[in-house]
């Protein structure tokens, strides 16, 4: 089996804090998806395509031969393992390539292919002849803006007439001299400086200016205000590109301020459901009795490896040690890990290291790990006002499509309080969670 690491993002305006009390930060987790991504996340959903002229011919291509990339470009791409353009790419590609340039706002999901498609646009539209910066691609973290370098990199690995500089913090140059490089990969405030302050980069030789991450950036503090000062800077002439993972009316006002006469392709996420899911609940006192019907369910039961939600860094950590003592093998997903940290654990669940993952919510939202056939909600999953955080228990046991292999979830319900919040599950998704009696499992298997 294999894990299609995809963190559902949390797009709550600047962020928004849970009510576990991490802080969730969304450049943060589309780091770590990057991370922890390894190939492209499946979608058999249907491209929609909004063309700016609607009488002109839509192109779309199968193979990258088509794109009439020049060998050094196409070899870099098959040498990246690429047989044939994702479905966004399809689309993508023909429209960042045309002639004359048109602009684009492209939204889908993390790992569909948007980061390779404009890092494939950026190293086909400069010219290498001309040494000044011709591509200028603004992404909302340092870290982030490396990611997409790489990318950049690895596909010109052919092509080293193309260069590449990074404008982030603590990346100083001297004031005046022009960048020779064709391409220019930074954060917002990074950029402004060097076009305006020390006018390292002509905002007027810009010809495709980049947005990656749109809905982070505009989830930070100062970058949607900056990106709108670079963009300002720009000419008429300059190609515009905008993406996006997630597209409510705060991304699409900023999209339309930075994107003049866009075309739009929209490719819609898989649903996940819950239909291939058997719903169960357990009877608990507190704590200590969770974990004894946890061993329980965990013992009699054939798992191929398991997830369980706890609310807190606290009670996940408990558990994590107390199932250790127990002679389980153990990961823990925690808050205070760097996203690096956090990668590499999920990484080594995802490789059956470890059979058991203990995890907030915050650090693993729909991590879709294929060979996961339980889910455990140690501690239910609740808004502020101890609500049913319907969505949340959606991300957590909900499969896609693909995943359509039967799986359970096991509820820990220790008051009437959280029996309540069952029942409010229960209701909104009208599927039945059932008693279970963990001394007697006969009925789950
Ligand atoms: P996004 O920017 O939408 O998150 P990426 O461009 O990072 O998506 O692509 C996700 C993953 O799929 C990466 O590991 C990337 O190398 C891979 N990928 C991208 N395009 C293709 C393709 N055409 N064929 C195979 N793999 C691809």
């Amino acid at each position: 089996g294999d894990i299609n690491g995809n963190l559902v993002p949390e797009r709550k305006e600047n962020g928004g804090v849970r009510a576990d009390g991490d802080k969730v930060d969304l450049a943060e987790q589309s780091l770590l998806n990057k991370l922890i991504r390894r190939s492209l996340v499946r979608n058999r959903n249907q491209v929609e395509v909004l063309q700016r002229d609607p009488t002109s011919p839509l192109y779309s291509v199968k193979t990258f031969e088509e794109l009439r990339l020049k060998p050094e470009l196409l070899k870099g791409v098959y040498n990246m393992g690429f047989n044939r353009p994702s479905r966004i790419q399809e689309n993508a590609l023909p429209m960042m390539l045309a002639q004359p340039p048109q602009n684009l706002i492209a939204q889908s999901q993390s790992g569909t292919g948007k980061t390779a498609a404009f890092s494939l646009a950026m190293l086909s539209h400069v010219n290498p002849e001309n040494e000044w910066t011709q591509c200028l691609c603004i992404a909302p973290t340092y870290e982030l803006a490396l990611q997409i370098g790489q990318v950049i990199e690895q596909m010109g690995k052919f092509y080293p007439d193309v260069k590449l500089a990074y404008a982030i913090r603590g990346n100083r140059l001297g004031r005046g001299v022009k960048l020779q490089e064709q391409i220019v990969i930074g954060t917002p405030g990074t950029v402004l400086d060097w076009c305006t302050k020390y006018k390292l980069i002509d905002p007027k030789k810009i010809t495709m200016f980049v947005l990656d991450e749109a809905d982070v950036m505009i989830a930070t503090q100062g970058h949607r205000d900056q990106s709108i000062r670079i963009h300002r800077q720009l000419t008429k002439n300059c190609q515009m590109l905008l993406f996006s993972a997630t597209f409510e009316d705060s991304v699409w006002r900023f999209a339309e301020q930075v994107v003049p006469e866009p075309n739009i392709i929209r490719l819609k996420r898989e649903e996940e459901t819950l239909d291939t899911i058997k719903q169960f609940y357990v009877f608990c006192r507190e704590k200590e009795d969770k974990f004894t019907a946890l061993c329980n369910l965990y013992g009699s039961l054939t798992i191929a490896q398991a997830m369980i939600f706890c609310q807190t860094r606290k009670m996940a950590s408990w558990l994590a040690s107390s199932l250790t003592v127990e002679g389980h093998q153990v990961a823990l997903l925690s808050g205070e890990m760097t996203v690096e940290q956090r990668a590499s654990v999920i990484e080594r669940f995802r490789n059956g290291k470890e059979k058991v993952l203990v995890t907030t919510n915050v650090c693993s939202r729909g991590i879709d790990v294929e060979q996961v056939s339980l889910v455990v909600n140690f501690d239910l999953p609740v808004d502020f006002d101890g609500n049913a955080d319907n969505e949340t228990y959606l991300h957590r046991i909900g499969r896609t499509g693909r995943f359509g292999r039967r799986g359970f979830a096991v509820n820990m319900v220790d008051s009437k309080h959280s029996m309540d919040v069952i029942n409010q599950i229960e209701m909104h998704f009208n599927r039945r969670i059932t008693k279970l009696d963990t001394t007697n499992l006969e009925e789950i298997e």
